[in-house]
């Protein structure tokens, strides 16, 4: 985010329509072109970030000439790249030569033009590309942001480019479905990815304290994969339940990891929905060994399997009874529910609508609002 907000920064500075930045560029780029500037020491941090940004965002930063106060070899005013890239020869001469100092009155100037373009050797076509090119010396320039469709920055889209996009993970699909609530997707998440404040977790943040855990007879060190996979309770819990799933309950040998749990029992089942118990069923177990959990840390209570069950159980009905889950989520697990039986999976039947299109009035045109577009004649509307 930090990153989003320093090109937006960056860009506030380009547009020098407040007085922060024409401040900003009155003290830093008096004498030099803004994309030349370098971030240093002395520059103030938030400075230095957007310093840093201008890198990134510049070839993404379309001109439309107005008064000219751009720079004529690094800003992107004419082609699709700054002039400085489409010339051949480097110069050391740094200095910003400004748009408006190519202007000889309402006109190009064609002297200074031939200079400049001979000075880097660009190419001479360039001139004419140039001379049709329109500019209005009372309005300002305008700058274009090549990310969006109405070319307007905006914050999401310097979000998108500064986001490291990762791959698309199945298992977080499960967590934000109707029958998982907000909260119990909230806790898997921090689960998955080792957010949970289990006594290990706690001691590795520093704080001293002995573990303990709630759930066995025999006390251990309460550990993420103790609580919700290999303790006695948590065995006791999968196997009952895996027995709705599977023929051999044994079959959910995983290393004692909980993703894998997650995956395991998904991989079951391929193809099907995040509804299918086989999903939904081992976020409960989860949700309410924690829940069980906290009230025994919290307000010392014994440690309960059967009212863990129980708990699992009435929330499967609820989902049944409201209608979210349906007998397809049952389809291919060993039990099924005691209030599905009996009950007929539901078809899904297409409806067809008619659609009518009314030519339109005399001097009219009417656009192709429902975008119907047909392949085989290759016509729209
Ligand atoms: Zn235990």
């Amino acid at each position: 985010m930090v990153q989003a907000f320093s090109y937006k920064l960056r860009w506030r500075f380009r547009e020098q329509q407040s007085l922060w930045a024409m401040y900003v560029h009155a003290k830093y780029c008096s004498r030099s072109s803004p994309s030349e500037v370098s971030p240093s020491r002395r520059h103030n941090p938030v400075w230095r970030h957007m310093f840093q940004a201008g890198q990134k965002i510049q070839p993404l930063m379309r001109w439309v000439l107005g008064n000219g106060h751009i720079c004529f070899w690094d800003d992107t005013w004419l082609e699709d790249v700054p002039l400085r890239k489409v010339g051949n020869r480097v110069t050391q001469d740094n200095s910003c030569v400004l748009v408006l100092d190519c202007w000889d009155g309402e006109e190009w100037d064609d002297v200074k033009l031939r200079e400049l373009l001979a000075q880097r050797n660009c190419p001479m076509a360039l001139l004419e590309k140039i001379r049709l090119t329109p500019f209005q010396k009372i309005k300002r320039d305008i700058c274009r942001w090549t990310r969006t469709g109405n070319g307007n920055f905006s914050t999401s889209s310097a979000w998108q480019l500064a986001r490291v996009h990762h791959p698309e993970n199945n298992i977080y699909n499960q967590f934000w479905c109707k029958a998982v609530t907000p909260s119990m997707g909230v806790f898997l998440w921090r689960l998955v990815i080792n957010r949970i404040p289990i006594d290990t977790k706690l001691q590795w943040r520093m704080l001293h304290m002995a573990s303990k855990c709630r759930c066995c007879k025999k006390s251990a060190i309460e550990t993420a994969e103790h609580m919700f996979i290999s303790s006695e309770a948590a065995r006791r819990l999968w196997n009952y339940f895996g027995k709705w799933m599977f023929v051999e309950a044994e079959r959910m040998d995983d290393e004692g990891r909980t993703i894998l749990r997650l995956r395991k029992w998904r991989n079951f089942f391929p193809g099907t929905s995040q509804l299918h118990i086989s999903s939904v069923l081992p976020c409960l177990i989860m949700w309410f060994l924690w829940l069980e959990r906290n009230d025994c840390t919290f307000q010392d209570t014994q440690f309960n399997v059967g009212y863990i069950k129980k708990r699992v159980e009435l929330h499967l009905e609820r989902l049944i009874i409201s209608g979210i889950m349906t007998k397809e989520h049952w389809k291919g697990a060993r039990h099924q529910h005691t209030l599905l039986v009996g009950r007929k999976t539901r078809r899904k039947y297409t409806k067809a609508t008619r659609l009518d299109w009314l030519a339109p009035e005399g001097n009219w045109v009417k656009a192709n609002t429902d975008a119907a577009y047909s392949s085989s004649n290759n016509k729209a509307g």
